[in-house]
């Protein structure tokens, strides 16, 4: 009898950390590598949150917490929804955990019985649909074109839904494209979602402080009538440079908080008290900084965008959120390397760039749609620079 469970047989591990994994494997056989395969801002936890984070050590604030979170994080919490969102939820509405991944996991672990099927409008984030099947669901992907700015169309939304259809994952800013749904977008997905009661929303708003010129909106303030189908999760990792602490949050209808705390109860506990009290501060302190994180990675934006669409087969949009951009290189497709490979796929081309140009990206196949790359520009400007120059000279190099 195999060790491992048969439902593992269709989970991948994230395409997101073997690229960066292979890219640390090379730098420490001494090669020079710039990654831009991973999905972390590259500034330091502000001081504020840091010293919050120091000063629940040092009062003592490390042992076990509520499941659901202390009460006045999930306070913070909820004034954070009322200030930035309008949405008005109890605290017993309101749960936290391991970051917005876990938090996303638990929600799915929670309602999806066999053949649920959760529709998932790609290009979208690497764990969505393996999240789906390790909670027991079907992932229904729904395809984004570019000429649309890869965003879901109502039509297309329409035509997914059956009577199985528990979810539709929605991400804006979104991880991979940078793609942002404007009220009248989402006003729209609502009309659809209206006439199927059995569709709940999981709005995965975990970018959003990060847009360049363009206003947030998500669902449940859109469409307040759907409330009570409705998840919206966010959380401390992007916005406050917080990665590490593995702090993330969901708001949504009180049967299902609760079904999500009991399976948080039975594996994590809860996330470290001590990211809870330093969350405190990032939620509910001074904002100001996330001004400074938004006009640096504005400026890195646009370097890349301009860089990328001067390489032969190359070309990407200008992202109005996120810190990626997803660049379509359907040019380079059919090339021939200097090492007289061909170049069949995005997974190839990838390759191609870190082997022999030192440079990490992810190829678009990780996010269910091809033939593309995803580049972060959450890195320093020079590197940025570096990477650029490199990319041109790889698809110059191509035959
Ligand atoms: N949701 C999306 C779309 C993401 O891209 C990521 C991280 O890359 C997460 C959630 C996870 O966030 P956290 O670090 O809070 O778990």
């Amino acid at each position: 009898m195999p060790l491992i469970a048969k439902r593992l047989q269709a989970v991948r591990p994230s395409e997101t950390k073997a690229m960066t994994a292979k890219a640390a494997a090379l730098r420490e056989k001494g090669i020079d590598v710039i990654a831009l395969s991973q999905g972390e801002p590259d500034f330091d936890t502000p001081e504020a949150i840091r010293n919050a984070g120091i000063a629940a050590i040092r009062n003592g604030r490390t042992r076990y917490t509520p499941v659901a979170g202390v009460k006045p994080l999930r306070e913070a919490i909820r004034g954070k929804l009322l200030r930035d969102n309008s949405l008005d939820y109890d605290i017993d509405q309101i749960t936290v955990g391991c970051g917005a991944k876990q938090v996303v996991f638990n929600a799915l672990f929670a309602s999806l019985d066999p053949g649920d099927e959760v529709i998932i409008p790609t290009p979208c984030w690497v764990s969505y649909p393996d999240m789906v099947r390790l909670a027991g669901g079907e992932p229904v992907l729904v395809a984004g074109h570019e000429h649309f700015g890869f965003k879901l169309k109502p039509e297309d939304l329409e035509a997914a839904i059956t009577p199985r259809t528990k979810w539709l994952m929605l991400n804006s800013p979104n991880n991979p494209t940078g793609a942002v749904y404007s009220k009248a977008d989402l006003a729209k997905l609502a009309e659809v979602l209206r006439k199927h009661k059995q569709v709940h929303v999981l709005a995965d708003d975990i970018y959003e402080k990060l847009v360049y010129g363009v206003p947030f909106a998500t669902m449940a303030e859109v469409a307040p009538d759907l409330i009570d189908r409705v998840l919206t999760v966010n959380g401390v990792s992007k916005s406050s440079a917080m990665t590490g602490w593995r702090l993330g949050y969901g708001a949504g209808p009180k049967d299902l908080i609760k079904a999500m705390n009991t399976i948080e109860g039975q594996t994590s506990s809860h996330t470290s008290s001590i990211s809870q009290y330093a969350a405190i501060e990032a939620v509910g302190g001074d904002q100001d900084y996330i001004a400074d994180f938004v006009s640096s990675f504005a400026k890195r934006r646009d370097l890349v965008v301009e860089k990328i669409n001067e390489a032969y087969g190359l070309k990407c949009r200008t992202p109005d959120g996120a810190f990626y951009v997803f660049v379509n290189c359907t040019g380079v497709i059919g090339k021939i390397t200097p090492q007289r490979a061909l170049i069949e796929n995005d997974m190839d081309f990838a390759m191609y760039l870190l082997e022999h140009f030192g440079v990490a990206v992810v190829p678009g196949s990780g996010f269910m749609a091809s033939p593309y790359i995803r580049l972060s520009y959450a890195a320093a400007i020079e590197d940025l620079q570096r990477a650029c120059g490199r990319i041109l000279a790889a698809c110059e190099a191509l035959s």
